[in-house]
């Protein structure tokens, strides 16, 4: 196991630290390995369990020089500065690298931060070291000079810089991890620049490496720092998962061996489960639950050569079911960045679904270690000789650089590498040029979230490459997308949450749908109580509800109105709960349909025009609906009736249904219609008619409706006697006087004996 793996005890640790409810929004400190520092013997002894041969004479000058050159620096988390490059070469120790390597490691900011040069260190540990370090320190540059500048030009520079000597990318990489792994320290803001340029650049390099266990650290650091309560919430369930299923992994693991063992096949099979970002982003692609993710759990077999592989392969395949579609045989055909392994799933000892990778011990380094693993595996010849000779990693690290000395831009540059480095995401910018990275599929709306949750919520347009266009738009590599926002819109539109491809633009819309659906409810629930206060003469004040919310089990004041909006909770409790002598008004009959019909024929008073809730029909947010049989259209005087957990019903004055609500004012809501006339919409009715029978007469009737715009819902039709059919039928009209025009062109037919409207 790799050395940058936590210990059991760290991660046990890590696992303590977010076993917190799902939903907290509390930001969890990321796991982080402290301890003492490592000492220049631990160093040494760990370069000699896999060098016998290392120049241990030149390990400890790289110690003290480094250590002295930092002298009494420190570090953020008030560490000696020191610490860091030295756990930076630690973790290359884990990646088994040679000497050069982990003195460079231990140099790799001194040229940059110390009194340190290139021509002292070319002198003390020769040229080689000195060139390393000379281009970490580029590296090191390139990050501070061009914070600001388009990252395609950034990633340009970095793969340059590491053109000479891929160890400068292992190096940077490790300097990179140890930095993430630290980064708590590090005030808030550029955390997430730090995090956002990981996830964006190094983890896919990372991966693009073959180094998979450096890309699952670095992309589960960020996760952790970008979207902390994502986070939190995968590695609950992941947790929670891994209780429930504590003996599974190890069922699994003995039937596999002993299986394996019986058909004389020595292997080391282990399972181990995928890491929250992985989880994170696969539930993001495939748009499944949690629940869905069937491969939560891999399990490896590693065996002693290729044929063994096979042989695996076969016990494998006719001990358990297989599921089709799933087998991938990599060691025939390997991945681009030298990947080799047999993929299948099988559904394995308790009807588990089992993810199974079947490689060679040789191949498990390369799949953990990548490029590194090239350095170390083979015997002969430099680090550097060999990776030229053996990596697709390598080979393509080059390739990659003979295009960008070819490029005459970066974005030329970027367009030819991102689809190869990183395939699955697509590249945009912003007209400013900051470069965002997104899944691909992903369309503006998520765009306008990774920029700012902010433009997200308030976007009402976007110019993709200077044309306008649809936020439905998938974007494609290298468009430049002008968000266009208003502040106008205070919460997206609902719809917007299916249409979002990313779980950052999906949970943000859904947060701020929720919280407008809630001040809408909010508003209602004041109103209603207004109403009930004003009718009875009370007095309202904030203060004199706070200290009645222990009476009515809430709290907060807008937890009340809330409820009360929601019906949940009546008006006449929260007057209780406040004046405990408050009696309801019976003899008030305010609400009565007589009442409200005297009103409506007024119009409302200017001071209370502000309680009257505005109908905006159906497409409210709050669960406005139409009286069941007839509707209500633009024109009639309408009265809303609260159903509790249902919301608002709207019924015309003139509904004989209203009858059954007389005994309950409280429920009676004072509406209007609040209609943008720019955009005309349609709104239910009913209507009945008396045709004569004879053929044909449907077919007319019909004809009238759509030839004056009226769209049909549904037609009821019952025969009252020979002469007569009785039609009840649903249409949609825009308004009052549409609906009454249709009722006109019917009765002017000779077929149309009678047409009336029904009214809820
Ligand atoms: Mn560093």
């Amino acid at each position: 196991m790799a050395y940058w793996r936590r210990t059991p005890r760290q991660m046990q640790a890590a696992t303590d630290a977010v076993a917190v409810a799902p939903d907290s929004a509390v930001v969890q400190k990321p796991p982080k390995p402290r301890g003492r520092m490592m000492r220049q013997y631990d160093l040494v002894e760990r370069v000699r369990s896999y060098n016998p041969d290392t120049n241990e004479d030149l390990l400890n000058r790289a110690y003290v020089y480094a250590m002295k050159a930092h002298g009494t620096q420190t570090r953020a988390s008030g560490d000696p500065y020191f610490s860091h490059p030295l756990e930076v070469a630690a973790i290359l120790t884990g990646l088994k690298l040679d000497d050069a390597t982990i003195v460079a490691a231990l140099l790799h900011d001194t040229i940059e931060d110390t009194e340190a040069t290139r021509a002292e260190i070319d002198q003390v540990f020769g040229h080689e070291i000195g060139a390393l370090v000379e281009g970490l320190t580029k590296l090191k540059r390139l990050e501070l000079v061009s914070r600001e500048a388009k990252q395609a030009e950034n990633l340009r520079k970095l793969l340059l810089a590491i053109a000479d000597d891929v160890r400068v990318l292992l190096i940077k990489l490790a300097d990179r991890l140890h930095n993430m792994r630290t980064l708590e320290f590090v005030p808030p803001a550029s955390r997430r620049r730090i995090a956002e340029e990981t996830l964006d650049i190094y983890a896919p390099l990372a991966g693009r490496m073959g180094m998979q266990e450096m890309r699952e650290e670095l992309e589960d650091l960020s996760f952790h720092v970008l979207d902390p309560e994502a986070y939190a919430v995968v590695k609950h369930r992941l947790d929670a998962l891994a209780d429930r299923n504590r003996n599974l992994i190890g069922e699994i693991e003995s039937q596999l061996s002993k299986n394996l063992q019986k058909n004389g096949l020595a292997a080391r099979v282990y399972g181990r489960r995928k890491q929250p970002f992985s989880i994170w982003t696969k539930m993001e692609r495939k748009s499944v639950g949690f629940e869905q993710l069937s491969d939560i759990y891999g399990f490896r077999i590693v065996l002693g050569d290729i044929e063994a592989c096979y042989r695996a392969l076969g016990v494998v395949h006719t001990t358990w079911p297989v599921v089709p579609g799933r087998f991938k045989d990599y060691i025939s055909t390997p991945k681009q960045n030298d990947y080799r392994s047999i993929h299948t799933t099988v559904i394995g000892p308790g009807k588990q679904r089992v993810e199974l990778q079947i490689r060679t011990e040789e191949m498990n380094q390369i799949a953990e270690f990548g490029i590194a693993a090239h350095a170390f595996y083979k015997e002969g010849g430099s680090p550097t000789e060999r990776l030229k000779h053996e990596s697709n990693a390598f080979a393509w690290l080059r390739h990659t650089i003979g295009i960008l000395s070819e490029s005459a831009n970066p974005e030329e540059f970027l367009e030819h590498t991102k689809l190869e480095l990183f395939h699955d995401q697509v590249f945009c910018f912003t007209p400013k040029g900051k470069l965002i990275a997104l899944p691909r599929n992903a369309n503006v709306i998520d765009f306008a979230y990774a920029v700012h949750t902010d433009v997200g919520n308030s976007a009402v347009g976007c110019k993709i490459n200077g044309k306008f266009a649809p936020l439905s738009s998938e974007l494609q590599n290298g468009d430049e997308v002008e968000v266009l926002t208003s502040k106008a819109q205070s919460a997206p539109p609902s719809a917007w949450e299916a249409l979002a491809v990313t779980g950052k633009a999906r949970a943000a819309i859904r947060r701020a749908t929720r919280a407008a659906v809630r001040d809408q409810y909010a508003g209602l629930g004041r109103r209603i109580i207004d109403r009930l206060f004003a009718r009875a003469k009370i007095e309202y004040a904030d203060d004199k509800l706070k200290g009645a919310l222990p009476r009515l089990a809430r709290t907060s004041i807008e937890d009340v109105l809330v409820s009360v909006g929601r019906g949940e909770l009546k008006a006449s409790d929260v007057a209780r709960a406040m004046y405990p002598d408050y009696k309801e008004e019976r003899l008030v009959r305010y609400g009565t349909r007589k009442a409200l019909a005297a009103k409506a024929q007024t119009p409302p008073h200017p001071a209370r025009a502000a309680s009257v809730i505005p109908v905006r029909g159906i497409n409210s947010e709050l669960p406005v609906k139409f009286a069941p049989n007839g509707g209500a259209v633009p024109g009639d005087r309408i009265v809303g009736i609260v159903t509790p957990g249902e919301g608002i019903t709207i019924y015309p004055i003139q509904s004989p249904a209203l009858k059954d609500f007389e005994d309950e004012p409280e429920r009676w809501l004072d509406v209007r219609w609040d209609i943008d006339e720019t955009m005309p919409q349609r709104f239910p009715a009913r209507i009945l008619v008396h045709n004569v029978n004879e053929p044909g007469s449907l077919a007319q009737i019909a004809t009238v409706i759509a030839e004056h715009d009226g769209n049909i819902d549904n037609i009821h039709m019952s025969r009252r006697s020979p002469d007569f059919t009785e039609l009840t039928i649903d249409l949609e009209v825009y308004d009052l006087k549409h609906l009454s025009a249709i009722i006109a062109q019917l009765r002017a037919k000779a077929v149309v004996a009678r047409v009336e409207r029904v009214n809820g």
